[in-house]
């Protein structure tokens, strides 16, 4: 899943090293959120590029998308495993390691690397999770929680949120460390975390970096502001972090300096989340994604990182 969390630190070294590990590369867009995968295009322009050979078989040079294909590069697992200082791993930020073309003797190369390196924190994020739960059980791990594994899933709108949170929750329950990833997020969503717990969440609209900023969906003010509520008041903490407002960030709101009016080109696009939005969250310079703090007005600039 191609969302990376940048700021997960180790509690006493906050300047800890970040880095993403991708053993895999291949995978299919297959859900709403997939629409604009900036994973394939990453491929694509590697392939285009530098003619990368780690992706040359897994997209569509034409279309750049994946093709559905997938490939194993268990020599990235070393690097973990030479590195003694603790750093945070993201695994398959341009992948899915659970798409089911994924083979379990892969997985299991990959996770027996990360227990081994119990030094370093791992991020594992989904839009899977069913995949993820059942080898999690075949392995005889679901009673054994370790701290430095984080399991997550993405969540994008309504109806992923209702099938892919419950299979994440299950974790939660028997204490493993949890996350969801709501990126991009597409529509309003009821988290029912009383229900559904989890240990942190992350915020974001849809970034297109690769092609016109016009194709990238709405992201409504309302939307965020309504989960990091949810995130409140429910008798325990889920951390909560803004990421990015996304390319095309709207609100019905004016605030001064954030905000510009709509063009009546986008406010045709935004008429299918009435109540019309009527500004645009202005993202200064070149930052397409929106994904600095400065662009987020004061009560968004939000991002806690959970401590256990
Ligand atoms: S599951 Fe993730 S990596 Fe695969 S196509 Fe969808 S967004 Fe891209």
């Amino acid at each position: 899943m191609p969302t990376t969390i940048k700021c997960v630190v180790i509690p006493d070294n906050p300047e800890k090293p970040r880095e993403t590990l991708n053993p895999t590369a291949g995978c299919i867009p297959r859900f709403p959120g997939c629409k604009l995968c900036y994973a394939q295009h990453i491929a694509a322009s590697l392939v285009n590029r530098f003619g990368s050979e780690k992706y040359k078989e897994v997209v569509d040079l034409e279309t750049k998308h994946w093709n559905g294909e997938v490939r194993f590069f268990p020599d990235v697992l070393q690097q973990p495993r030479k590195r003694k200082n603790p750093c945070s791993y993201f695994i398959g930020d341009i992948s899915d390691i659970w798409y089911e073309k994924v083979e379990d003797a892969w997985l299991e190369e990959i996770f027996q690397m990360v227990y081994e390196c119990d030094r370093h924190i791992f991020l594992i994020l989904t839009k899977y999770p069913e995949r993820m739960l059942k080898w999690i059980k075949q392995m005889g791990l679901l009673k054994t929680p370790k701290k430095h594994i984080w399991w997550g899933t993405s969540v994008e709108n309504q109806q992923w949120a209702d099938i892919r949170m419950p299979v994440i929750s299950q974790l939660t329950e028997l204490g493993h460390n949890t996350f969801i990833s709501v990126q991009p997020q597409l529509s309003q969503i009821n988290f029912n975390l009383a229900k559904m717990p989890i240990l942190w969440a992350v915020f974001g609209g849809e970034s297109k970096p690769f092609a016109a900023l016009e194709e990238a969906r709405p992201y409504h003010i309302r939307w965020i502001e309504d989960g990091l509520n949810q995130c409140e008041n429910l008798g325990f903490k889920v951390a909560r972090f803004v990421e990015q407002i996304g390319t095309f960030c709207v609100t019905d709101t004016w605030e001064a300096e954030f905000c510009t009016k709509l063009t009546e080109s986008e406010l045709s696009r935004v008429r299918g989340i009435e109540p019309a939005a009527l500004y645009r969250y202005q993202i200064k310079g070149n930052k397409k994604g929106g994904g600095s703090l400065e662009d987020l007005s004061k009560h968004l600039q939000i991002r806690e990182i959970p401590y256990l």
